[in-house]
């Protein structure tokens, strides 16, 4: 028979953070994965580590106590690889017009009012920033705690020193059932074996809702698509990370769009530059269901709203694309902590566009719920009871 402490499940950005976390505290963790590391959007994602882009209030605060841990991250993973994090290049959120620059102002006081340090910059001061933008823009916010991180050497880091801290990482090891002493979840199938854990919990990103109906648990996340394409490696171009204005609202507020096809393909543009110099330029909000292909109208769409913004990429040739499932929740927030009534089962899951940003303070808060019964940081307005039928 097989018996942990906690029995983690989704090998992910959130389930490797978890199980690092939980392995630092001293407890026996299984890992199980049901394709390979990373499968999920964790593989298909940026990096970026952006305050300024989630919502005013709770949202912005949890992220800004997940900027806390990044700082001391690379010091505390005893790993040799390199993350390639980088948390104070600075993020830019660019305005083509008049329209998108009163929604960024409106957006900079409530977000100011949280206490992040942002400012509104006319063209030419952003251009001084970042003088691949086109001149013709209308200005940008810009956040000096900005950065971004490689999402799978970070995955790779936590798993590598959660094995020397004694953690058992299995893939291929879907999770098709989960066993019940009582009321109470005391472990899961998989890879034709019984796996018993005080706890389980559940990281499976956009199928955490089927993993919770497995527990007769109806908590609404959906996959929402986001297709990116990638560039060859190219020439230092940018020195920032850089958003459009109109992506918060893609994001938080899809109903304000106007524009049938940036509403349909949710075309909110963001753009990275990779250590080895290839640009990732995306990406899609797209509701198809798990469907993880890419189609040429959103890859055309993401090409031709970046060279808008930033000219250069005109030049520049795209050799592959990719796609991934966002976790959505309704209210854009992620789903962590225990469910009242399904003892032994506790969440991490449901980040939408931000589970990179987010992946230590998930990992770190759900491991003190479970090792201590409470968390250092609030965890309430993420608990699925807020849905209202899994209190
Ligand atoms: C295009 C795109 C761009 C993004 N950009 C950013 C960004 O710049 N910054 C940011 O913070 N976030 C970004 N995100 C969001 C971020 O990638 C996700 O929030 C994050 O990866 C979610 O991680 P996860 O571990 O919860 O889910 P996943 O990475 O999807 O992991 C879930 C895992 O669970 C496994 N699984 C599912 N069911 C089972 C089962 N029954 N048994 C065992 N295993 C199972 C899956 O195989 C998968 O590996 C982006 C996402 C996309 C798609």
């Amino acid at each position: 028979m097989r018996k942990y402490d906690v029995i983690v499940v989704g090998g992910g950005i959130i389930g490797t953070a978890l199980t690092w976390y939980l392995s630092r505290m001293g407890k026996r963790v299984a890992l199980l994965e049901k394709v390979d590391l990373c499968n999920g959007s964790a593989g298909a994602t940026d990096g970026y580590i952006t305050p300024h882009t989630k919502q005013p209030g709770y949202h912005l605060e949890l992220a800004l106590e997940s900027c806390k841990l990044y700082e001391t991250l690379r010091a505390e993973i005893e790993s040799d690889i390199d993350i390639e994090l980088d948390l104070h290049c600075g993020g830019l959120q660019v305005c083509e017009d008049e329209m998108q620059w009163d929604l960024l102002c409106d957006n900079k006081e409530k977000l100011a009012a949280s206490g992040l340090e942002l400012y509104m910059l006319e063209i030419e001061e952003a251009r001084k920033i970042e003088p691949a933008i086109s001149p013709k823009m209308r200005g940008a916010m810009y956040s000096p705690i900005a950065g971004s991180v490689n999402p799978f050497r970070l995955a790779q880091a936590f798993v590598d020193n959660a094995k020397k801290l004694g953690a058992r990482i299995q893939i291929e090891a879907g999770v098709d059932s989960l066993i019940f002493d009582g009321e109470r979840l005391v472990g899961v199938r998989a890879a034709g074996e019984n796996w018993y854990g005080d706890y389980v919990a559940n990281c499976c990103g956009s199928w955490g809702g089927v993993l919770a109906k497995m527990a007769g648990l109806d908590i609404p996340i959906t996959p929402k698509r986001g297709q990116i394409v990638v560039s060859e490696p190219a020439p230092p171009l940018l020195n920032t990370v850089m958003q459009t204005g109109l992506y918060t609202i893609i994001k938080f507020h899809p109903e304000r769009i106007t524009d049938e096809r940036i509403f349909r393909l949710g075309l909110g543009f963001g753009i990275e530059q990779t250590r080895d110099g290839s640009l990732l330029i995306g990406g899609t909000r797209e509701l198809v269901g798990f469907d993880r292909g890419n189609t040429l109208e959103c890859i055309e769409g993401v090409v031709q709203t970046a060279q808008v913004y930033i000219p250069a990429i005109a030049d520049l040739h795209f050799i592959r694309c990719f796609s991934g499932l966002r976790p959505h929740t309704p209210d854009g927030l992620p789903v962590l902590g225990r469910v009242p009534q399904v003892p032994g089962l506790v969440m991490c899951c449901g980040h939408e566009g931000d589970g990179i940003a987010l992946a230590p303070v998930s990992g770190k808060l759900t491991a003190e719920e479970i090792v201590y019964g409470k968390t250092s940081f609030p965890i309430e307005p993420c608990s699925a009871g807020r849905f209202g039928k899994n209190k």
